[in-house]
């Protein structure tokens, strides 16, 4: 008998298959099921880590911040195969865990780790939510949303247990992004909101720093509204070199806010410049290696000389831009 382990993910938009799994039994199945949601929850864990690090961080810096609590969860609904998953993860309902990013309030209590079961959010049962009966990402879109929305009117938000527990969370101050790890490819892409990494993405084998100066350099995009900009502005070659400039030169301040050594994001271009020009970065349109770390230098004398007392570097003060960012309102 075949099973297809076919898994949708979070990443709002992608759903991916595994291989599909000839399993000969259905213990061996929802053991391959297990293996799948594991091996893509630890490389998210990783994602988000650096994430929440980076977006809180730089909180007092970003126009857009807002209380957040760290927590990522999965519905079953996402998922290609429902209650093949649902067996797997034993759960009785549809919401888990997937991530408590390290160091964010839901990671610091202690009692989110992963594919516990969620039945209730805030005022809300997400469950009696209507969905689709399988890959619906829909749902879960919402229940973040949700969660949003109640941290910004309440500062906090209390989630319930299957076992009948609850835990109440107050909010933090965080920029407004969500990380996402698409189930395939291996690109970077900041896209307004959001910031989606492939888990193919090789940075997933780099060590910390590097990796968190790569999803830095996404998160600039984002903070500078980059994709707005081009959308006014035309997405011209010129165009784009430019914010491309800007996220590279922003990477040192938010790796310094965020904790990481600033010269990280220099580290990052002298030992993972592609010969062909780029997997993380389109090629064509973006600068030479040199020329990039020649940037990122400049800017790491300029923290130096601005850095405050408590090791804060202010690029909401500090950092000149290089396009008008009101250019085309
Ligand atoms: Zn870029």
């Amino acid at each position: 008998m075949k099973s297809g382990a076919r898994l949708c993910a979070l990443a709002g938009v992608l759903c991916f298959s595994t291989a599909p799994v000839s399993a000969g039994d259905t213990a061996e199945s929802a053991q391959a099921q297990l293996s799948a949601i594991k091996a893509y929850q630890d490389t998210d864990q990783k994602l988000q880590n650096v994430g929440w690090a980076l977006i809180r961080g730089n909180a007092e810096f970003c126009t857009s911040a807002a209380p957040s609590i760290g927590l990522q969860l999965h519905d079953m609904a996402g998922y290609g195969a429902p209650d093949d998953v649902r067996a797997a993860l034993e759960l009785k309902g549809d919401f888990a865990v997937q991530t408590a990013a390290l160091g964010s309030p839901a990671g610091l209590s202690g009692v989110f780790e992963p594919n516990r079961e969620i039945v209730s959010v805030g005022a809300e049962k997400p469950m009696t939510w209507a969905a689709e009966e399988r890959l619906d990402w829909r749902r879960l879109t919402r229940l973040h949303d949700y969660i949003d929305t109640v941290l910004a009117e309440q500062g906090g938000v209390t989630v319930g247990f299957r076992d009948g527990s609850t835990a109440a969370l107050a909010g933090v101050a965080a920029c407004r992004t969500r990380f996402e790890l698409a189930p395939t490819g291996n690109r970077a892409v900041a896209e307004g909101k959001r910031v989606v990494i492939g888990r193919e993405f090789e940075g997933f084998g780099y060590p910390e720093e590097l990796l968190a100066a790569v999803v830095a350099h996404e998160l600039a995009h984002n903070l500078m509204e980059h994709r707005a900009w081009l959308t006014r502005n035309k997405r011209t070659r010129r165009n784009v070199k430019a914010t491309e400039r800007e996220a590279d030169r922003l990477m040192p301040w938010l790796l310094i806010n965020a904790g990481y050594d600033p010269r990280a994001a220099l580290r990052f271009f002298d030992r993972y410049r592609p010969s062909s020009g780029g997997l993380l970065f389109i090629p064509g349109t973006h600068d030479k290696w040199q020329d990039r770390m020649d940037r990122v230098a400049k800017e790491l004398a300029r923290i130096e000389s601005i850095r405050r007392d408590d090791g804060k570097a202010d690029w909401a003060l500090h950092f000149k831009r290089q396009i008008d960012p009101d250019k085309g309102l």
